[in-house]
């Protein structure tokens, strides 16, 4: 594979951007080797700019649920692009994204625009501490709910593959309100409960993680989670950034049947532009600034490119709900595919999947929560990452992350990759 024109773009990018990157990720620190730029996507593929061409489980971390600039969002973006791009002011649109939100997720009674998910998840625990006029809040290790201060204790993917736990820079002040409970663990959570009796606001949880790796919230905890939230007045927050409407229509909360306080979203709800939201119970979000004193806002947000992309890509999972079924189908064969080849090669890893979700964990035996996850082996997956990359798949450079299936990916992509995988997975062995 030639990656000379990549190569020589990471030396310039080097000497003005961190590590060459705009976000942690997409350095191929965990895995070794330096990232390729990229040039173009189409479908289920990206091209670099030496002109490799691979199909791809990235999907721009999430966004991409019909795979690279379909035809219905780019139209979109180029109709409104025609008479400018912001304005500060209310628009058409805002509505029409609004409402089809809250029709697609029923418990979003009310909602507001943000610019990414960072900034929806921030938003949504600043509303539950208003709400409730209490401080603290619970979050699961492994769970990622973006780069804000309080939220980056033990906080999945980017910062676990990085090994910053917690980041230099957040204050022990904010430390000390964040309380760190185990995903898929009730009692960890009753614990810091009763330890924090009446000072916690909000119980903060990725419903479906995949910031740890996938790992599905079990059906009995996230039950009990929701009942003692009711019972202690604590704002439940289902991050779905990840999840909305790429596990389902409605998101997991759809398919776990339960109803947060206040949901988070991003990636899929920008269509590809930077778009996050939040949003909820009427009651919290009436609380928020200016019809209420809780104060948040945001030069872009709601912009007519961002509400065009994001509201083409709603439209169209409303108008073609079959989507999801054609999802699961070829999650499914892939899934098949990579556990025939564990098979004859032997293997028992951990392959956990939700829907168009899945993460091949390099340890053996289950993975519910992070102490699970973390057994992997990260060198391993490095390895794995590069044969697959050399072969022509393009995974996240990264043990603790989802691969995403995307509508866009073909019957040929899904057997490509598993020949890869069965190649890969081979050739470690005798690594
Ligand atoms: C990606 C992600 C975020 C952060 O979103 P950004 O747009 O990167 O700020 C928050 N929560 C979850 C669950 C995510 O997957």
């Amino acid at each position: 594979m030639k990656t000379l024109k990549s190569d020589a773009l990471y030396n310039e990018a080097i000497k003005y951007i961190p590590c060459g990157v705009n976000s942690p990720v997409r350095a191929f620190k965990s895995v070794g080797g330096i990232p390729l730029f990229i040039n173009r996507g189409d479908g289920s593929k990206i091209y670099d700019v030496d002109g490799n061409e691979f199909i791809e489980y990235i999907g721009s971390w999430g966004p991409h649920l019909f795979g690279h600039n379909p035809s219905f969002i780019k139209e979109a973006l180029i109709q409104v692009i025609e008479n400018g791009t912001s304005f500060g002011a209310p628009t058409e649109l805002e509505i029409k994204m609004a409402k089809l939100i809250s029709e697609l997720v029923p418990s979003v009674e009310m909602v507001r625009m943000v610019n990414s998910g960072t900034e929806a998840t921030m938003s949504a625990v600043r509303a539950a501490r208003g709400y409730t006029g209490k401080e603290k809040f619970i979050k699961f290790e492994g769970c990622y709910h973006g780069h804000a201060d309080y939220f980056l204790i033990k906080a999945g993917s980017g910062a676990l593959t990085l090994g910053i736990p917690t980041s230099p820079g957040v204050t022990k002040g904010n430390a000390a309100d964040t309380l760190l409970a185990d995903y898929n663990d009730i009692d960890s959570v009753k614990s810091l409960i009763s330890k924090n009796k009446n000072e916690i606001a909000a119980v903060i949880i990725e419903p479906v993680a995949g910031n740890m790796g996938v790992v599905k919230a079990a059906d009995a905890f996230i039950k009990e989670l929701r009942q003692i939230c009711d019972e202690e007045k604590i704002v439940l927050i289902f991050d779905e950034v990840m999840t909305g409407f790429r596990v389902a229509k409605g998101g997991a909360q759809e398919i776990l049947g339960i109803t947060p306080d206040l949901t988070t979203f991003g990636k899929i709800i920008g269509g590809g532009l930077p778009v996050g939201a939040f949003g909820g119970k009427k009651e919290i979000m009436e609380m928020i600034a200016p019809s209420g004193p809780i104060y948040q806002a945001g030069t872009l947000s709601g912009n007519p490119l961002a509400m065009a992309a994001g509201y083409a890509a709603l439209n169209h999972i409303k108008n073609h709900p079959e989507v999801y079924n054609l999802l699961e189908e070829k999650s499914l064969y892939l899934e098949k595919g990579i556990k025939e080849n564990f098979k004859s090669l032997k293997k028992n890893y951990a392959l956990n999947r939700v829907g168009s979700m899945s993460t091949l964990f390099f340890t053996e035996g289950k993975v519910n929560s992070f102490k699970d996850a973390v057994k992997s082996d990260t060198k391993l997956y490095g390895k794995y990452f590069h044969e697959m990359l050399i072969r022509g798949i393009y995974l996240a450079p990264a043990q603790f992350e989802a691969a995403f299936v995307s509508t866009a990916h073909s019957k040929d992509d899904l057997d490509k990759t598993i020949k890869a995988n069965f190649e890969a997975l081979s050739i470690l062995d005798k690594k």
